[in-house]
């Protein structure tokens, strides 16, 4: 089959799964955006394009240097994709990615916010906007805040001018079972409705990214706004 229509029916197959979760759990099947990770493709492989096709324009990508290459390479094209910084972002890379970027899922630490909005200040740039990591899973090798340690994080934000925090994101356990799972996407809803009331003006629990290939269903049954779905995606194409 060909790149475009494979992609294009793996797509659907990932969409109606989305809705159907959604619809299962009482909420609106448009509910959840699907940001479709496209880490694994080159900037100009075929099925780059077949994505843009198929009107999917929220491409997420784990590496900043290759995010800040894609978004590089796609401006030249006035694209409409909106790109998410979905893996750990180091420190020295803020200043590069951050015009590029339109969601940081993985702020993970009290000094990566801090250096965000130090640069978006210095750089004039509109607000960041960003989602705190939680280690749900409390795995040594997940980073995260603790769910422990997320209420001073709120003291740190309160005090920043140029960031504003849209919800909390987390990945599920690398070693848990499904059931294991629903409960860690569970205990992440639970946590952003619990900081909902202690939330400074700059902070808001609205989005919460949970779900991957192997999970998204449960993630969205769990309250899941946003899903990072990437193999799944590419099933039966070579690249
Ligand atoms: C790679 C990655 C994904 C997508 O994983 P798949 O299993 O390929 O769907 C989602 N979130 C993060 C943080 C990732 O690094």
């Amino acid at each position: 089959m060909d790149k475009f229509k494979q992609i294009a029916d793996n797509l659907s197959a990932v969409k109606a799964k989305i809705s159907d979760a959604a619809l299962r759990s009482g909420r609106a099947a448009d509910s959840v955006t699907l940001v479709a990770v496209s880490k694994y493709l080159k900037k100009d492989d075929d099925a780059m394009h077949a994505l843009l096709a198929a009107e999917c324009y929220d491409l997420g990508e784990s590496r900043p240097q290759t995010l800040l290459e894609k978004a590089e390479y796609f401006s030249k094209q006035k694209s409409k994709i909106r790109w998410h910084q979905i893996g750990s972002l180091q420190k020295n890379k803020v200043r590069k990615i951050l015009p590029h970027v339109s969601l940081v899922h993985s702020i993970d630490s009290a000094e990566l916010l801090e250096t965000i909005d130090r640069i978006v200040g210095e750089e004039s740039l509109p607000p960041a906007h960003g989602l705190l990591e939680i280690n749900i899973s409390g795995d040594v090798t997940k980073r995260g805040f603790s769910p422990r340690d997320i209420i001073f994080v709120l003291e740190t934000i309160s005090k920043l001018r140029h960031i504003r925090i849209d919800g909390l994101m987390c990945m599920s356990g690398l070693y848990s079972a499904n059931k294991e799972r629903r409960e860690e996407f569970a205990a992440t809803r639970r946590l952003a409705e619990k900081l909902t009331p202690l939330c400074p003006n700059n902070c808001r629990m609205t989005k919460l990214s949970m779900g991957m290939s192997d999970d998204f269903p449960l993630a969205v049954q769990e309250g899941a706004t946003i899903v990072r779905v990437g193999s799944l995606l590419f099933d039966g194409i070579k690249f």
